[in-house]
């Protein structure tokens, strides 16, 4: 097979690198059974073609793939879904009930992302938007049971990072796919001591009590590995549960110690204390990689993760 930038891990699980901003920095998941085929997350508008070449190279028609399942409809995870949902005739798209009305119409998140990002770098990074025709959008609560092949799937609501967000188990895996709710754990920073893990709280529905609660319900499955989308397959679920949770307690923690006044100067007090809480994690990490590469890793992550926390702050002080 060609170079696709892509990882086979066992029960015919495949990482799909989605080509978003960097290599490594986000993936999706082409799980098979029996002829059939599903995608979890998808990527952005710009990853589609990339994903319809990882179906024709191993042999997948189009019209076996059953289902397509973003895990919340931030872009980085579900961007694609309509461009993709267009390529594939007999796919249905599985969604948080809170996030399909936005697969269905997305003007919302057009112009939520362009707020933030601008027309032109919201065109560069996540391309056109398509709408999701409704009648091929299934809302997926929790326990909701999805079965393609001989595979079931099992879906779970697991809000704390953003509350359109379910998690999905795999029983002949034995594993979850996550998303955002297991952390992010770039593979740059494995090493003999293992994995480095922490959690994303982007913008804007951070809520660290919930979260907590989402992962002792993940971690109840005692589940023998994790896929995330930022990036790749997790070992040790409980081990990186328990360094997820403190991660998320002392986020918080940050984030309401700040004395400065919301907006803009809050944003920089939290970001500059979160780099140190990284940075000190990684040392203890025995992390060797220089402080650049560190910068050049994390500096978008750490920028979301400080506007999501002064949003969150916003939401309490308005509460
Ligand atoms: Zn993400």
């Amino acid at each position: 097979m060609p170079n696709l930038d892509t990882i086979e891990y066992a029960n015919r699980i495949t990482c799909i690198d989605t080509h978003y901003q960097r290599p490594g920095l986000a993936a999706c998941y082409l799980v098979e059974s029996e002829g059939e085929a599903v995608f979890i997350d998808t990527g952005t508008s710009h990853s589609v073609p990339h994903l319809l070449d990882l179906l024709e190279a191993k042999g997948i028609a189009p019209s076996q793939v059953k289902y397509v399942i973003p895990t919340h409809v931030h872009l980085d995870h579900a961007g694609g879904s309509g461009e993709l949902m267009r390529r594939l005739p007999h796919a249905s798209l599985v969604i948080h009930p809170y996030g399909a009305k936005h697969m269905i119409d997305p003007s919302k998140l057009i112009a939520g992302a362009t707020a933030v990002y601008g027309e032109a770098e919201f065109e560069k990074q996540f391309g056109r938007l398509v709408p999701v025709d409704e009648t091929r959008v299934i809302e997926a609560p929790d326990q909701t049971c999805i079965r393609f092949g001989e595979r079931e799937l099992l879906i779970l609501d697991t809000p704390g990072h953003a509350r359109h967000h379910f998690c999905v188990y795999d029983a002949e895996s034995q594993a979850f796919f996550t998303g955002d709710t297991f952390g992010l754990s770039y593979r740059e920073f494995d090493n003999e001591n293992g994995q480095f893990i922490m959690p994303p709280t982007t913008p804007t529905q951070f809520d660290p009590e919930t979260w907590l609660a989402t992962l002792r319900k993940l971690t109840a499955f005692s589940p023998q590995r994790i896929y995330l989308t930022h990036y790749g397959e997790i070992g040790n679920p409980l081990e990186m549960a328990n360094k997820l949770s403190q991660g998320i307690e002392d986020f918080a923690a940050i984030a309401r110690a700040s004395s400065a006044a919301p907006g803009p100067q809050r944003v920089a007090e939290i970001r500059a204390r979160l780099n140190a809480w990284m940075m000190q994690g990684l040392e203890a990490h025995g992390c060797r990689l220089e402080a650049e590469t560190i910068d050049e890793l994390m500096s978008m992550d750490l920028t979301l993760d400080a506007q999501g926390l002064d949003a969150w702050l916003t939401r309490l002080e308005q509460a």
